[in-house]
Parts: C-alpha cells; structure tokens; sequence
C-alpha cells in the first residue's frame, strides 16, 4: 500500500460537520428540472449551501416523509440527483421549475482527499456523488477518471469531467458487464498508479470495488446508503453494525467497510427487518 497523506474528515457532533444550521427547513425553488436517464431527475434548486462531495440532504415535500439525497453539485447552486424509486423519490423527481420542495443540510462526512490521482466508480444515481467530486478534483489540480456503470444503456448518468468509460449489464452501451470489468485492468496497470478509488452505488458492488482496490494496495472509498429516517444520528435506523451512516458516513474507507460484518451482508428495511443481500 503507497504511503500518501490522508486527510480524515470526521464528522460528529463535536467536529462541527453537523452544525446546528443543517437541522433548519430551508424552502428551496427548483430552477429547472432536466431528465439524466430514464429513471434520474436532476433538479437544479434556488440555494447555495457550502456543502462538499459525499454530503447529502434531507430532502421532502409537504406532506411526504423527508428521504436523504446525495448533493450532486453546488456550482451554479445546489443540484440533486433523483431515481423515482418509491413513492416519495417519484415526487421529488417530479418536481417542475417554479414550484418548491424543502431540504435539510448539508449532512454527512464527505469523501476527503487522499493524493491526487483518482478513480471514480460509480453505479446507477451512485454516480451523480461522483460527478460533483471529479469536477472538485479537477478544479484543484487531481487527475481524475471514471467509470460509470448502468444495467441498460437508457439508465445511464452523464459523464463527469476527465475520462470516462462506461458499462452496461447488457451491453448495450460501452462495455458489456459490470464495472469491475473495467476497474480490474486500470488497477493492474502499473502506469495507471491510481492514489484512491472513490465509489458509490450498490452496495454489493461497492464491496467488490473495495476488494479489488484492497488486491491491488489502492486506498479506497465508498459511499454507503442505508435506509435512512432521521439523517443525524438519533433513530439509529441507517446503523451497519455500530456505524451510522448518516453522521459517521455516508462516506467509509474501503477496508473499514469491509472490515464491518454487515457490510454487503444485509440492510434494514423501514420498519428495521433486517434483509440479506
Ligand atoms: C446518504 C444517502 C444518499 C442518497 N442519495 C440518493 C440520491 O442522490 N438519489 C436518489 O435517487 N436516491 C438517493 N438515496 C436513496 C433514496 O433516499 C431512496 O431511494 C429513497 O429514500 C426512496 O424513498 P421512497 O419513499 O421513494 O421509496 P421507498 O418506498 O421508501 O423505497 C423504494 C425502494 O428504494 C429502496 N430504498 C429506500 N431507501 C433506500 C436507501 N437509503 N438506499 C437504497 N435503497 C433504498 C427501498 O428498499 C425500496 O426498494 C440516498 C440514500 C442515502 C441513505
């Protein structure tokens, strides 16, 4: 494993990552809202928030529950990434420019900077995260590349900036399978000599992505998403094992996760039923 200086971001009630601001509704208008895929709304809303890469909101409507959303950018303003996967997800995605939806944060530990050559793996919505720390990466002098995978063509995200390469279960965009079938030869290249590999989306694929990073001695980082229903810490419903994901993560270093026996292993679903994976 290279030696690299890594910067550990924690956030916890007392490192002042969820600072008391991040608990407050704000009204946010949506400027615009574009189709990325055929499931994945984009919405671009009227609210600049400081917020970092790997961070999310609470996001809601009246009269729905709150849902956590990753921040997909914040440049020219906040932008998130919505997949209509459930009743509440359809509704946000729903959204049309001129009417209002309402968000908390930002939440979360980001992803932190670990050297300055960096791989981005991303999955479905996963890759919208993703998205937002390559073009910050970029902007402050990291080479980045990414790999961005999809089961069908139509569920595709947009590129990032710097290199892409694309995989689809069925092959029907870039290249067929899953997108361990890109990573492993990237890894293997030892021109390619990659300083950290970012990764978010299922969490079975972020496993694997993690193993073969830990194979190759890269440092690695993942974004884990459970079901979520409080967002700061206090119902405990997104635990994967003593681990929050809504205040010790979303963001993880990969061996940490792998080092969690419930990672990859089960979720729990809304009522806290424990299901495998
Ligand atoms: C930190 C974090 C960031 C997220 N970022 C995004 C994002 O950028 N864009 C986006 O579209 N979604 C994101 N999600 C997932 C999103 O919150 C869920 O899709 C949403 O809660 C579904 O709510 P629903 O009421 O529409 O559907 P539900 O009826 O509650 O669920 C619909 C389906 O989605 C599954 N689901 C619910 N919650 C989650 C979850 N947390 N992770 C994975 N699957 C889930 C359910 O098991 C079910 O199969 C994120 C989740 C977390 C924890």
């Amino acid at each position: 494993m290279k030696k690299l200086a890594t910067k550990r971001m924690k956030t916890n009630p007392e490192s002042g990552y969820l600072s008391s601001l991040s608990l407050l509704p704000l009204r946010a208008k949506v400027i615009k809202n574009e189709k990325e895929n055929s499931l994945v709304s984009l919405l671009t809303l009227d609210l600049h928030l400081g917020a970092l890469p790997g961070q999310f909101v609470m996001a809601w409507k009246p009269g729905m529950d709150e849902k956590p959303m990753s921040i997909a950018e914040v440049k020219p303003s906040l932008q998130l990434a919505i997949a209509a996967a459930g009743p509440c997800s359809k509704k946000l995605s729903e959204t049309k420019a001129g009417e209002y939806i309402f968000v908390r944060g930002p939440l979360g530990k980001p992803f932190w900077p670990v050297g300055k050559k960096w791989l981005m793996v991303g999955g479905g919505y996963g890759f919208a995260p993703l998205r937002f720390l390559a073009r910050v990466g970029m902007d402050s002098g990291c080479s980045v590349e990414s790999i961005c995978g999809a089961r069908t063509k139509d569920l595709l995200m947009k590129e990032a900036p710097g290199k892409n390469h694309i995989t689809t279960d069925d092959g029907s965009a870039g290249k067929k399978g899953n997108v361990i079938a890109v990573l492993e030869p990237l890894l293997a290249d030892k021109k390619m000599n990659f300083d950290c590999v970012y990764s978010c989306g299922p969490e079975k694929m972020m496993k694997a992505v993690a193993e073969m990073a830990k194979k190759y001695g890269t440092h690695s980082q993942l974004s884990v998403e459970r079901y979520m229903k409080c967002g700061f810490g206090v119902c405990g419903h997104c635990a994967m094992g003593g681990w929050l994901s809504c205040i010790d993560g979303p963001s993880i270093d990969g061996e940490e996760a792998l080092a969690n026996p419930a990672f990859g292993v089960y979720h729990t679903d809304r009522a806290g039923r424990k299901i495998k994976y």
